[in-house]
């Protein structure tokens, strides 16, 4: 029996845990014992049915063993079993007579959230010279991150909840269904008195607990908050002094406010107005008060006015770097981070501006993230990673696979994503994937996406890996665990890390003299050498785990990251870019007052993506124990729409938008509003055959069938793509 360190990856807890191993086998996950937080962690880990299912996990019969090489047509399921260098040795010399051919801007990749070490991702794409990366950092935390940098100059998006908090307030965040790490500390902070606002158009496990639920129609959050913004500017609930001292553009800000008054933002909104003005007075007096946001407000065509307006919110209430309130954690100084390692200025410009979309969507690229980050660098003397930070815009990338327009796009290289499932417009991806000369996929599974590939290469879990976790460079601290098993098992198995894919296909094209560690292991020693460690000792004689000490008000010493050194209201980076400063409310794309011809047949509002427990994203449905506990795909639906379709709780429905339809089942939701449904995402059926037209079920129940992602509907600023606010019509599905 052995117990050793690791950090999970299945979640954005990423909980460090003690994994034990009899003969071969892993018996048992438990939070590591040795943290600072294993309070906080131990909680977590308990509760978690992924942490006790992760035997079954690791030793499944599907997981993939060895490199697979497509043999029939595309899609048809023929694969042989191939070597890893003889796959390495062949994508190889696909992408460099592609790069021959086309530029190095033919080559695309695409990313998930934060599963893998993507810095070297990014360091392989910048050598290499394409721009063109795209993943889900555009609408999952990525883009939280810079907006937050751009105003307050490092990211106040991750919130801790201390002893002193006394007021929490949640907007389109359900921790309790996907960050309990989070959530239990507020539960705590609830007993202790705080109050809970929460924003969602659901009633969801946390709405519940709330004391001020604000249950707003989909897609209007900036109107709501502005509409806050307003009655606590007009009520002189601000903090003056730290307004004065540490904020830009405070009377602009109060000029734009003035559009938001109370009776308007009710009618958006669809919140009473005595809600409305309950919780501005609850958030403007209670301080220390912090906001945490999750997808659903990234996920809205007016998602980075949303944001704006959200991180304004505990700035004109002083709650910036304060106990209890929104923390500003430095990166950690010694560790080297993410962002050193992706070499980020091999890239030359001219390849920079080639990103597809970065013309139109200036801010989440490589010139937004430059812009916001000199800043950034200026006072914390380092940025965080590019990766999921910066992107070309996705739905620009698919669309130049089938058009070669603005420039030809002949290889992906899909590793820690499944963009069959998880990118919106689903029919779209599927022919621009088909249409491609090089498709290769790095996963765990034949996922619906891999199912299209060329190669298919089996990655490395984080059992098998060791991992340095810093949350992409925005924790201050660094959180290293051990690879619990190997990596390959003569005649059963040999996975690789991303590492060694990235550092494998590197030195085949060119790149040999950038990638001097022999191993992922190898690479963390140097990044910890200024720490004094080895990752082996770091691990044995530090517990894994070194962080900065917190520190308060760092701005009297250190003043603001950004272009004024103060908290940007007016966002003199958005008017740089050719944005507006300020935050504006905007009509969702598609909404019954912006395209009243299409609700005529589409009467409901839907939005996507609702965390659900044990899955997570399009992951684990093929783990029997997981899938028990939620076998099917759940839209919800208030039952009195039901009741007025003839759709009885349990019934399959059909959800139809201008896009297309897909299956799932209904299940009657009082939380909800009779005027919007709920649809699951990330669903596909490993069960079911990979071949087409089956693709393991990618068309049966897959909500991004429905989604949109037409570039004039995506945020103007970001390119973001909304996925919870579009129309839709449901209708029995009939069985027998
Ligand atoms: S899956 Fe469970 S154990 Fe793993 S990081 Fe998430 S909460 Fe923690």
């Amino acid at each position: 029996m052995e117990t050793k360190k690791a950090i999970c990856m299945w979640c954005h807890s990423h909980c460090p845990v003690s994994v034990t191993v009899d003969d071969g086998k892993l018996v048992h996950v438990e939070a590591f014992k040795g943290h600072p937080h294993f309070a906080v962690f131990d909680r977590a880990v308990t509760a978690c049915p992924r942490a006790r299912g992760a035997g079954e996990w690791f030793h499944h019969p599907d997981r993939l063993t060895h490199p697979l090489k497509r043999v029939g047509d595309r899609g048809s399921g023929k694969w042989e079993t191939i070597s890893w260098e003889q796959a390495l040795d062949e994508i190889a010399d696909k992408v460099r007579q592609l790069r021959e051919r086309y530029g190095p801007e033919t080559l695309a990749s695409s990313s998930g959230t934060y599963r893998t070490h993507d810095e070297y991702r990014s360091r392989f794409l910048n050598l290499f010279g394409t721009p063109n990366h795209v993943g889900q950092g555009q609408i999952c935390f990525g883009v939280s991150n810079l907006v937050s940098a751009a105003l307050v100059g490092w990211t106040i998006a991750f919130t801790k909840i201390h002893p002193e908090t006394k007021c929490v307030m949640l907007c389109g965040a359900n921790p309790p269904g996907g960050a309990r790490i989070l959530w239990f500390p507020i539960l705590d902070a609830q007993k202790r008195g705080a109050k809970l606002i929460v924003v969602d158009p659901r009633r969801t496990e946390a709405a519940e607990r709330a004391d001020i639920w604000l249950q707003l129609r989909p897609g209007t959050d900036t109107a709501l908050y502005m509409g806050m913004i307003n009655i606590i500017i007009k009520e002189g609930l601000y903090d003056r002094e730290f307004v004065d001292k540490w904020c830009h553009g405070f009377e602009k800000l109060a000029e734009r406010a003035e559009e938001y008054p109370l009776e308007e933002v009710s009618e958006i909104t669809w919140v009473p107005k005595e809600k409305i003005l309950e919780a501005a007075r609850t958030f403007g007096t209670s301080r220390p008060a912090a906001v945490f946001n999750a997808m659903g407000v990234e996920h809205l065509s007016n998602s980075i006015q949303a944001l704006h307006a959200r991180f304004i919110l505990p700035a004109i209430t002083g709650n910036i770097d304060v106990k209890g309130g929104a923390l500003i954690r430095p990166p950690h100084p010694s560790f080297i981070s993410g962002f050193d390692v992706e070499l980020n200025d091999a890239l030359p410009l001219e390849q920079k501006n080639k990103a597809i979309g970065a013309e139109r969507f200036r801010f989440q690229t490589h010139t937004g993230y430059d812009l916001v980050m000199e800043n950034v660098i200026r006072v914390w003397g380092k940025a965080f990673s590019k990766c999921h930070t910066a992107f070309a815009h996705a739905p620009g990338v698919y669309r130049a696979m089938l058009t070669g327009q603005p420039h030809p796009v002949r290889a992906m290289i899909t590793l820690s994503s499944n963009p069959m499932v998880t990118q919106a417009n689903s029919k779209l991806v599927y022919k621009a994937l088909k249409s491609l000369d090089l498709y290769v996929v790095m996963d765990f599974w034949l996922t619906p996406s891999a199912d299209l590939a060329d190669y298919v290469l089996p990655a490395a879990s984080w059992l098998e890996r060791p991992t340095v976790n810093t949350s992409n460079d925005i924790a201050s601290y660094v959180d290293a665990g051990d690879a619990i098993f190997p990596p390959r098992v003569d005649g059963k198995y040999e996975r690789r890390t991303d590492f060694d894919f990235w550092r494998g296909l590197g030195i085949r094209l060119g790149q040999e003299q950038h990638w001097p560690w022999q191993s992922l292991e190898e690479s963390y020693d140097y990044r910890l050498a200024p720490l004094g460690y080895t990752l082996k000792q770091f691990i044995e004689q530090k517990g894994g785990y070194d962080s900065v000490r917190a520190e308060y008000r760092q701005y009297e010493r250190v003043g603001f990251g950004t272009p004024t050194g103060k908290i940007e209201l007016y966002s003199t980076i958005f008017d740089k870019l050719g944005y507006d400063p300020l935050p504006r409310y905007k009509e969702p794309a598609e909404s019954h007052l912006s395209t009243p011809e299409v609700a005529k047949d589409y009467p409901f509002i839907l939005i996507t993506g609702g965390r659900f427990w044990p899955l997570y994203h399009s992951e684990h449905r093929q783990i029997d124990g997981w899938r028990r506990q939620h076998p099917d795909p759940i839209t919800q639906i208030n039952p009195k729409t039901a009741s007025e379709l003839g759709i009885e709780d349990g019934d399959w429905v059909w959800l139809e938008t201008p896009r297309g339809r897909m299956r799932q089942r209904c299940r009657h939701f009082e939380g909800i509003d009779p005027r919007v449904v709920h649809a699951e995402h990330g669903w596909w059926f490993p069960e079911l055959p990979g071949e087409e037209p089956w693709l393991h079920g990618a068309w049966e129940s897959n909500c991004n069938v429905l989604t949109d992602d037409n570039p004039d509907h995506c945020n103007e600023i970001s390119g973001g793509w909304p996925l919870r606010a579009g129309l839709c019509k449901v209708y029995k599905a009939k069985t027998w």
